[in-house]
């Protein structure tokens, strides 16, 4: 269970300039803590037919090597491992089933909250 306390450390906006390995390995390993408690079932569960429905890792539907979004709340999923490995064979149409389900299941109140950190994770 993540201590809300530690939120912001994954929270886009408060990423410091400077950023150390062990910032970055403490919020890797405080982002999968989070979304393994918020996604209960794998996000692609009742999506695909060989789900096994339990969230073994955190999916980053925007690259990792972005940093503005790496530890964000809408950019990191839990799924399956077959669901995992079909993420990253099916990268389009996985973005927009994973989307999709988020909103469907709460987490996210509408699309358009995934595109503009999209937009500007890139930057
Ligand atoms: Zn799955």
């Amino acid at each position: 269970m993540v201590n809300m306390k530690d939120k912001n450390y994954f929270f886009a906006l408060d990423i410091p300039l400077i950023i150390t390995k062990q910032f970055k390995n403490k919020n890797d390993r405080l982002i999968q803590e989070y979304i393994t408690d918020r996604d209960k079932l794998c996000i692609l569960y009742q999506s695909r037919p060989d789900c096994i429905r339990t969230p073994t890792s955190g999916h980053h539907l925007i690259k990792r090597r972005y940093l503005l979004s790496r530890w964000h709340p809408y950019n990191v999923f839990g799924l399956c491992v077959n669901c995992h490995k079909w993420a990253h064979d099916n990268e389009a149409e996985s973005e927009k089933i994973i989307i999709e389900n988020a909103v469907n299941r709460c987490i996210m109140s509408d699309d358009t909250q995934f595109y503009k950190l999209k937009e500007r994770a890139k930057k």
